[in-house]
C-alpha cells in the first residue's frame, strides 16, 4: 500500500530535490576553491626589490594622527608575505619597484604614553615607530595611591600623556 501511494510523480519530485541539494553544495564549494586558488597565486612570484618606492601610512584611531612610515623594508617580500605580517594592511599597489600600503590601528600613536591599571601597578606604553608594536615602557607601583577615584579612568586604558613627566605630574596629582 505504502509503495503504491508513491507513485512515479513523487519519485521525480525526489529526484529533482536530490538534484537542487547537490547544484546548490556545489555552487557553495566551486567559488570557496576558486578564492583560494587566486589569494594563494596573487603576485606570488613578484618580489619587492631592495630600491622600491615604498608609501606606508598608518593611521592611529585613538588619536586620528597619521604616521607616514619610514624605516620599514618589504625587500624580497611577496603580497602574501606583507598581508601575513601585517593583516590588517590594505595594499594598494603592489609591484617590484613600488608599494602603497595602509593601516588602521586601533591605538594612539607613537606621540603618546599610555597609562594603564593593572591590579596594584601603572603600566605605561607606547607604540613604537619603528617596530609597529606596542611597546612597555615602565611600570609604577601604586598601592599606596589612592586610586579609588581615578581607577575608572585609567583601567579604560585610555588615558594618554605626551611626556613621561606629565604622567609624573599627573600621578603626583593623585597622591596629593
Ligand atoms: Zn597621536
Amino acid at each position: 500500500m505504502i509503495s503504491a501511494k508513491f507513485g512515479k510523480r513523487d519519485y521525480i519530485f525526489t529526484i529533482l530535490i536530490v538534484i537542487c541539494i547537490i547544484t546548490f553544495a556545489l555552487v557553495m564549494l566551486i567559488p570557496d576553491k576558486t578564492d583560494e586558488a587566486e589569494l594563494t597565486s596573487k603576485n606570488d612570484n613578484i618580489k619587492v626589490s631592495g630600491n622600491a618606492n615604498v608609501k606606508f601610512v598608518c593611521t592611529f584611531e585613538k588619536c586620528n594622527h597619521i604616521l607616514n612610515v619610514e624605516n620599514v623594508s618589504f625587500e624580497g617580500m611577496t603580497e602574501k608575505d606583507i598581508l601575513e605580517k601585517y593583516p590588517d594592511g590594505r595594499i594598494y599597489k603592489f609591484s617590484e619597484d613600488e608599494i602603497r600600503i595602509s593601516r588602521h590601528i586601533n591605538d594612539y600613536c607613537p606621540k603618546h604614553y599610555v597609562l594603564k591599571a593593572d591590579n596594584n601597578k601603572l603600566i605605561v606604553s607606547r607604540f613604537n615607530q619603528d617596530t609597529l608594536e606596542k611597546e612597555y615602557i615602565m611600570e609604577l607601583d601604586a598601592e599606596t595611591l589612592e586610586l579609588d577615584s581615578n581607577i575608572n579612568d585609567i583601567n579604560r586604558g585610555d588615558m594618554e600623556f605626551d611626556s613621561l613627566v606629565a604622567i609624573n605630574e599627573y600621578i603626583e596629582g593623585i597622591e596629593n
